[in-house]
């Protein structure tokens, strides 16, 4: 105990250093007889205690109490003095002295000093113990989660502002309730009452518990519950501590989605890549054994020529499958466009009708156009390549999935769309799959599936033109009875533009055979000399380049009437052939002609300088018209 003496008397001083020595008190002494002293030692020592005379020459006991409690009011001030009367002891009390002991009185000196020390200590804990609990009742006001507790009974009697604010019951609402009241229909048999007997056998409940707002809103929470318990190890209040979790269960349930999504997702993309090579592979095999038997001596022409036709058959078969798989990616990366200009729903109509015919007969099924009764005009805006696509993909699965009766398919005009559809009296689809089957790769499992192949891919590619023409697609269908596929495409009308023919662009072609010279730049022999047959009947003079700098040679040392230049060649490739070329002779017709066949190659091709496009596989009435019309421009 550091004790600070004021005190001029050095006799008196010495004294009562004694009496406390003799007491054993175990104390560091400090001793003043002047104000300046003494106001620098309380300054500069941590002192425990004042004991001081009343009345010291030039200062005074009253002084020293009235700069000590100005400056350290914990510090327990007791005067010792033979002068002081009763009244001024007194006095000294109200003034805020801690005791007084008479010089008379010695003996209670050191009862004195112990009973100051020993509640100037207590004050100071009971201090330290009351900011402790201020801080703590403002972490628990201030904090960002629920804080809650209850008595012993589970009927809350304290509840932050936060559990105010969050369930927007009244706090005078929510004391003397029990938490159950914060818990939403519909989680079951959960209460937190039930609760309390697991806490207090001393286990503390953590759980995410549905909560409901007084408005009735619903929101997660994640609780945690313990019991408080007193010194002597008495439970006397639950304490339950809340954290709104909604926000981060949404965005885990989304992540958890998101996972699955992406697991199904790669789980189908392995499916389809054995699926995609079944289908491969099941065309390839019929095309590459014919092939060979066309080369065997023994099989007469004509069995030949029914082997041809089962080459060109799956031929096509497996150009439909490499569409589609262009189709979806170009779709897949954002870069399908839609290409817009007027059209004659019609002349749509009579194309489905006249690609389906033959199937139609094979299949005995009666095929029909339905449009509407009243007449007036059938021309619109739209992308008519996209549209003959979609119905295409729509009236092929119709055939393939209906064995017998008909299939009608055809559009009306309803304000302001035109609503598409294609009706079959076929298998039907389960309803549980009417969704499914728009998703990629996705089939039923039906025998007829298994029986046509196919590649699930038809159904997501229509369905995304769909969209990108700005319409939806839906079905009905009943199982056993048949299926109707919708689509719709907003009306849009050409005004006075003419609507081309464009079936006529390809059918009727007028061939004038001459005597020009065409490069071809291949560098794949096998597609050259197709070229050259497929363009036989034009009586043409071919020269050939391998790759794009012979083309360019070629260009410059002879004369050419039209380059058909493939894109993909070792060395330079026909992108840079067509620039060179173009600078050299810049009315030359160049035409493209690769199995590069989206719009962007296409779109890529022309800024090249090529002046028209033709993709592979050929088909002859194709090359032939676009050769002709670069040719013999009319
Ligand atoms: P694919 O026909 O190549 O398998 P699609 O995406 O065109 O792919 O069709 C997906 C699946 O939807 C088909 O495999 C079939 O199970 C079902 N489906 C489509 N159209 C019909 C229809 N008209 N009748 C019955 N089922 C159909």
């Amino acid at each position: 105990m550091k004790i600070l003496h004021i005190e001029d008397n050095k006799t008196d001083a010495m004294l009562v250093q004694s009496l406390l020595k003799h007491a054993n008190v175990d104390f560091e002494y400090f001793l003043a007889d002047t104000e300046v002293v003494f106001t620098d030692i309380l300054k500069r020592h941590p002192i425990d205690l004042i004991l001081s005379d009343y009345h010291l020459p030039g200062f005074s006991g009253s002084e020293a109490l009235h700069i000590t409690r100005n400056l350290y009011p914990e510090i327990p001030f007791v005067f010792v003095s033979g002068t002081m009367g009763e009244d001024a002891a007194i006095e000294s009390l109200l003034e805020g002295a801690t005791d007084y002991v008479l010089k008379n009185k010695l003996e209670r000196l050191v009862p004195a000093v112990y009973r100051a020390y020993r509640e100037a200590q207590q004050q100071i804990a009971r201090g330290r113990a009351e900011s402790e609990l201020l801080k703590l009742s403002q972490a628990v006001n201030q904090s960002t989660g629920s804080v809650v507790i209850t008595d012993t009974d589970g009927k809350m009697m304290y509840v932050n502002p936060k559990t105010v604010q969050l369930s927007g019951y009244r706090q005078d609402e929510l004391i003397g309730q029990s938490p159950d009241l914060f818990i939403a229909a519909g989680t079951g048999n959960f209460t937190f009452s039930s609760l309390w007997p697991q806490v207090l056998s001393g286990k503390e409940w953590k759980g995410e518990v549905l909560s409901k707002k007084k408005n009735g809103e619903l929101y997660w929470e994640s609780a945690t519950i313990s019991a408080i318990h007193n010194e002597q190890g008495k439970v006397t209040n639950y304490l339950m501590t809340m954290e709104d979790v909604s926000e981060r269960k949404r965005l885990t349930d989304e992540l958890i989605k998101a996972k699955e999504k992406a697991e199904e997702s790669d789980r189908l993309k392995t499916a389809f890549l054995h699926n995609i090579s079944h289908e491969i592979r099941t065309p390839i095999n019929a095309i590459v054994g014919f092939a060979e038997f066309l080369n065997e001596p023994e099989f007469s022409p004509e069995k030949r020529r029914h082997f041809a036709e089962v080459i060109i058959r799956n031929s096509n078969q497996l150009l439909g499958i490499i569409n589609d798989l262009v189709s979806i990616a170009t779709i897949e990366s954002g870069q399908e466009k839609v290409l817009e200009h007027p059209l004659s729903l019609n002349v749509v109509m009579q194309f489905i009708y006249h690609q389906f015919q033959l199937k139609a007969q094979e299949k005995q099924l009666q095929l029909n156009i339905v449009t509407p009764d009243t007449p007036g005009s059938d021309s619109i805006v739209s992308d008519e390549i996209k549209l003959r696509q979609i119905l295409s993909n729509l009236v092929s699965n119709a055939f393939k999935f209906t064995q017998k009766g008909q299939i009608d398919f055809g559009y009306h005009i309803d304000h302001n769309v035109v609503e598409f559809f294609v009706k079959d009296t076929g298998i039907g689809i389960p309803a549980e799959f009417q969704e499914e089957i728009f998703k990629r790769f996705r089939q039923v499992e039906t025998n007829a599936t298994r029986l046509y192949g196919g590649s699930g891919l038809g159904l997501s590619i229509s369905k995304a033109y769909v969209e990108l023409l700005g319409g939806k697609m839906w079905l009905t269908s009943s199982l056993g009875e048949g299926s109707t596929f919708y689509f719709n495409v907003p009306l849009k009308t050409a005004g006075a533009k003419t609507v081309p023919n464009t079936e006529m662009n390809t059918t009727q072609i007028n061939i004038i055979n001459g005597h020009k010279t065409v490069l071809i730049a291949e560098d794949e022999d096998a597609n050259f000399m197709l070229l050259t047959i497929l363009l036989k009947s034009l009586k043409l003079k071919f020269i050939r380049a391998n790759n794009g700098f012979e083309a360019v040679d070629a260009i410059r040392s002879q004369q050419i009437d039209m380059v058909l230049m493939d894109i993909k060649m070792p060395g330079m490739d026909g992108y840079e052939a067509t620039r060179q070329i173009r600078v050299l002779k810049p009315f030359l017709p160049i035409i493209a002609q690769t199995a590069y066949t989206t719009d962007a190659d296409k779109a890529k091709a022309m800024s090249s300088g090529c002046n028209d496009f033709i993709s592979k596989p050929f088909k002859q009435s194709m090359i032939l018209s676009v050769v002709n019309k670069h040719l013999y421009p009319s």
